[in-house]
């Protein structure tokens, strides 16, 4: 694990690279982020494989196409939020989310999916290590994921980081 100042422009530059060369072009990508955006200090490998986790998950509740979007926002976590979230703390955070016009996930699918070996995918597409992989790593930096996601319509993953103001 190698914490280094990472800025989530260059980040979002690889993914979108690996997304436009290989995703089938039924998938439509997008990125939007914001200007000014801080930084974090972050493993780039694991921030790396949690974004193309996320992405590759994306894909597959996609078989017939739909859009993928990902964009990050800086978000200032205050007390009343910390009272209703106890994972996070006060300061400055960065918000990346992808979001998928795919097939959702029902609550029941919801409750189980950070959960090793949980997959509903057909044997040998799918490992269901994925978000359990996400959430370790986010964790490690102190940062939080939310999900929301509705059955047929699709899915958002948020990734809170705690952010530097600071410019490197
Ligand atoms: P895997 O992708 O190998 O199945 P993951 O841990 O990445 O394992 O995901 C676990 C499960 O969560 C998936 O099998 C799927 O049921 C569900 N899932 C994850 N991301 C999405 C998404 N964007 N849309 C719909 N279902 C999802
Ligand atoms: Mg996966």
């Amino acid at each position: 694990d190698e914490r280094t100042i990472v800025q989530i422009n260059d980040l979002f530059s690889e993914i979108k690279q690996i997304v436009q060369q290989t995703f089938p072009k039924s998938i439509e990508f997008s990125t939007n982020i914001k200007s000014d955006l801080w930084a974090v200090v972050a493993d780039a490998t694991h921030l790396h494989q949690v974004l193309m986790n996320l992405v590759v998950n994306a894909r597959d509740a996609m078989p017939d196409g739909g859009t993928l979007n990902i964009s990050a926002e800086n978000v200032f976590i205050d007390e009343q939020y910390v009272r209703m979230n106890l994972e996070a703390s006060v300061g400055p955070y960065i918000a990346i989310a992808v979001t998928d016009t795919g097939i959702g996930m029902s609550p029941e699918i919801l409750d189980r999916i950070f959960e090793p070996f949980f997959t509903t995918k057909e044997f040998g597409k799918g490992t269901g290590l994925g978000l359990s992989t996400v959430r370790g790593i986010i964790t490690s930096h102190n940062g939080f994921v939310k999900v929301s996601s509705n059955v047929g319509r699709g899915t958002e993953f948020k990734v809170f980081l705690p952010a530097v103001q600071a410019t490197a």
